[in-house]
């Protein structure tokens, strides 16, 4: 029986990025490659769920809240990759599935839509996801570098599709100057706010 490390199972709205103020179930996957000095998810603890328990819990809580996404996030889910296409077997097929990752361990499945927030190698995680129709870029914004990233990026791959930009949540306010201050450099960018944060939601 195939098991998942799952830190948490819950419904609330999408609270940042493309898809913001979407209603949808969360599956929080336990464990991540990375150890951004920032990190504000609590993925400490998890439970070995087997995969059908998972899929019984996630499809009860959507058929109850009348929900049509699972969002799979972490930590970093691609770290269990094996067990989500399981999982994905599980699920009726008009359920759309997005996933959050840091892009740092290359997976595709054409069922999922990703939202990648590159933290590390960002160019390398930029080369393996954007030419896919179904990837959404997140960068969190800390500095002008930041910023000077992403525009490089977009003129390097002449990439015109809309990225996110989301500031480091301590500084978030800031950030929304500075990308501002940046506008005439800017192309196509949208500020992503992190606000399941301010209304106190999960
Ligand atoms: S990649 Fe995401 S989950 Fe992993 S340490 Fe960085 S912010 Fe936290």
């Amino acid at each position: 029986m195939i098991k998942i490390k799952v830190s948490e199972i819950f419904t609330s709205f999408q609270g940042e990025g493309p898809y913001v103020g979407t209603p949808a179930t969360f599956l929080r996957l336990y464990g991540c490659n990375l150890n951004c000095e920032w990190c504000d998810t609590d993925i400490s603890t998890y439970e070995m769920l087997s995969v059908d328990d998972v899929a019984e819990i996630i499809l009860t809580q959507m058929e109850f809240n009348n929900i049509k996404t699972l969002i799979i996030t972490g930590g970093e889910p691609t770290l269990q990759m094996e067990e989500i296409k399981r999982l994905i077997k599980e699920l009726p097929e008009d359920i759309k599935i997005q996933m959050e990752t840091n892009g740092s361990l290359f997976e595709y499945v054409p069922e999922i839509e990703y939202v990648i927030s590159p933290k590390e190698d960002k160019e390398k995680v930029f080369e393996n996801y954007y030419n896919y129709e179904n990837t959404f870029f997140k960068f969190v914004i800390t500095s002008q570098e930041d910023i000077d990233e992403v525009i490089s990026l977009k003129e390097k791959y002449n990439y015109d599709k809309a990225i996110w930009l989301q500031g480091e949540f301590s500084q978030d306010a800031e950030m929304a100057d500075l990308i501002r201050e940046n506008f005439p450099r800017l192309e196509n960018v949208k500020l992503s706010v992190q606000t399941h944060k301010y209304l106190n939601q999960r």
